[in-house]
């Protein structure tokens, strides 16, 4: 039996070291939101604009694949991961693109990454591959653009459905005031981090005495 192709793919894309609820509860909004078949985390090898996470890769992708394990829709990616060298997006983008040439593809950033965006290994290229999707906090005031964003942003939802790629879309998710940075220094200082990420992702933790010191942190 031929399986059918999605219609729309997620792409979610981040350090999480480690995973927390609050990639979480955003990936879940996005997906409900855009009636996503399929959304795919993909953590990054080496991510370029900050040092290299001290925590192996296996190991944030194995957190990953806890936290997702039993939430439908989610799929844990880890291409970035067999790649050699840095982990640009627009590779990942274009890699994605040869597997489902039709499908439209919505990549995903908080407002931090956004603001950042023009400083990404050739960010205007992600255009040609994906639709950028900004996730904001309720009342986000969009800065003034650059005419190339300008000319691509839309407030239609569907025209992410008419087209594979190329617009700028905003949209509002729920805030929760966790980082990954915070946890680190948390567990370093033996502080207890249960409520901000799952507690299968907790267990890992422990188990594998990941960020115990407080030079783990990058
Ligand atoms: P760190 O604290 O190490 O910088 P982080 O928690 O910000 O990590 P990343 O893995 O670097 O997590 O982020 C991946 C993506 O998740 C980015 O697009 C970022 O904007 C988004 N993100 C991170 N934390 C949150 C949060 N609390 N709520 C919503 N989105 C988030």
């Amino acid at each position: 039996m031929k399986v059918a192709a999605p219609t729309m793919i997620g792409v979610y894309g981040g350090t999480f070291n480690p995973v927390h609820f609050g990639h979480l509860r955003t990936a879940l909004e996005v997906r409900e939101q855009f009636g996503l078949d399929e959304l795919r985390l993909i953590p990054c090898r080496l991510p370029p604009h900050r040092c290299q996470p001290s925590v192996s890769a296996a190991d944030r992708l194995a957190m990953l694949q806890l936290a997702c394990a039993d939430i439908d829709g989610f799929v844990v990616d880890g291409r970035e991961l067999a790649r050699e060298g840095p982990s640009y997006t627009v590779d990942t983008l274009v890699s994605l693109r040869q597997e489902y040439p039709q499908t439209p593809l919505l990549l995903f950033m908080g407002q931090d990454a956004f603001e950042g965006l023009m400083r990404w290994h050739r960010w205007q290229h992600l255009f040609d591959h994906a639709h950028v999707v900004v996730m904001t906090r309720p009342g986000y005031q969009c800065l003034a653009l650059p005419t190339f964003l300008q000319v691509r942003l839309t407030q239609e939802p569907s025209a992410l459905n008419v087209h594979n790629a190329g617009k700028l879309f905003f949209t509002t998710v729920t805030a929760l005031a966790i980082s990954a940075t915070a946890i680190r220094a948390m567990i370093a200082e033996q502080r207890n981090p249960k409520f901000l990420l799952p507690d299968a992702v907790i267990a890992y933790i422990h188990q594998h005495r990941l960020y115990f010191s407080s030079d783990t942190g990058f």
